[in-house]
């Protein structure tokens, strides 16, 4: 079964890219303890405005990388914008202000006001369906630890997506963001630069240029788009 939802992230994981290398100065600030109310575990995450020191870049993208271990995701006024035009439901946003830019090129250029990303958890991964086991500390809280291999794509349990927009996995903890179509149109509509979108679930072994899905393309829906988008 073709699945309606799409992952999303955005290039540039090292220095040499055309897009700056972000990292979080103040972390430690935006922190903010969580405690479950089920179990009592407490974990730590970033809540609160942050500020970004860039390096390298040629340009000025629309998402960027900041933490390549949690889904954690810096965008645009662009993107704010577009999400805010349609109603896009499930995240929250902080102030993400670039306040050291070590980059000869971007030095130059007018720096677009930034948002850090905090997106909600949005839906199950089915284990039996993804050929893994979970083991659970706590069903309520990130409390739980994945037993998988990483390069196992992760099916989603279409019954448990609540209808958000943009979210994150419930029940493992993943670096994965997840939308809908409606997130990926905006991209095409607005020219959002930098994203990387792919299929839920799309083989992670495929080379990146046989996942990505051509957003910015001239043919939309692109070749080999599943039949479903052919009714939208
Ligand atoms: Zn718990």
């Amino acid at each position: 079964m073709e699945s309606m939802l799409f992952e999303f992230s955005y290039f540039g994981k090292s220095l040499t890219s055309d897009v700056p290398y972000v990292s979080v100065t103040d972390s430690e600030e935006a922190q903010r303890a969580e405690v479950c109310d089920v179990c009592g575990h407490q974990w730590k995450v970033l809540r609160g405005s942050v500020s970004l020191n860039v390096e390298g870049g040629r340009y000025w993208p629309d998402i960027m990388r900041v933490d390549g271990k949690s889904p954690m995701v810096v965008v645009s006024s662009r993107v704010m914008d577009g999400f805010v035009s349609v109603g896009i439901r499930g995240f929250a946003s902080y102030e993400a202000r670039v306040v050291g830019i070590d980059s000869d090129t971007l030095s130059l250029e007018k720096c677009p006001t930034y948002y850090y990303l905090e997106l909600c958890r949005g839906i199950d991964v089915d284990p039996d369906a993804s050929g893994i086991e979970l083991e659970y500390a706590c069903r309520a809280c990130p409390r739980l630890s994945k037993i998988y291999d990483a390069n196992a794509p992760l099916v989603p349990d279409l019954s448990t997506w609540e209808g958000l927009d943009v979210f994150t996995f419930r029940n493992i903890r993943s670096q994965i963001r997840c939308c809908t179509l409606k997130v990926v149109e905006l991209a095409r509509q607005h020219r959002w630069s930098n994203f990387f979108f792919q299929f839920m679930g799309a083989n992670p072994l495929l080379p990146v240029a046989q996942r990505k899905i051509d957003y910015l393309g001239e043919m939309w829906p692109p070749t080999g788009w599943p039949p479903w988008t052919q009714k939208m």
